[in-house]
């Protein structure tokens, strides 16, 4: 068990723990996973997108008047 310093209050805890007891702010740790996820979820929006987009490129005509 090691203790980690909380870069918001400067309060020291427990390295397991996600978030700053004291005033939440999450670890460096975890926001790297937050970060992971929400580039995640970013790819999956980005892609989905991507295959509407060409979906509705070989549905609609072509030959628009
Ligand atoms: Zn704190």
């Amino acid at each position: 068990m090691s203790e980690i310093i909380c870069n918001h209050c400067g309060r020291t805890f427990e390295e397991d723990n996600n978030h700053c007891p004291f005033c939440q702010t999450p670890t460096p740790a975890q926001q790297d996973k937050d970060l992971d996820a929400v580039k995640k979820k970013m790819i999956i929006f980005i892609v989905g997108i991507s295959i509407f987009c060409a979906i509705m490129i070989l549905w609609l005509p072509r030959d628009i008047p």
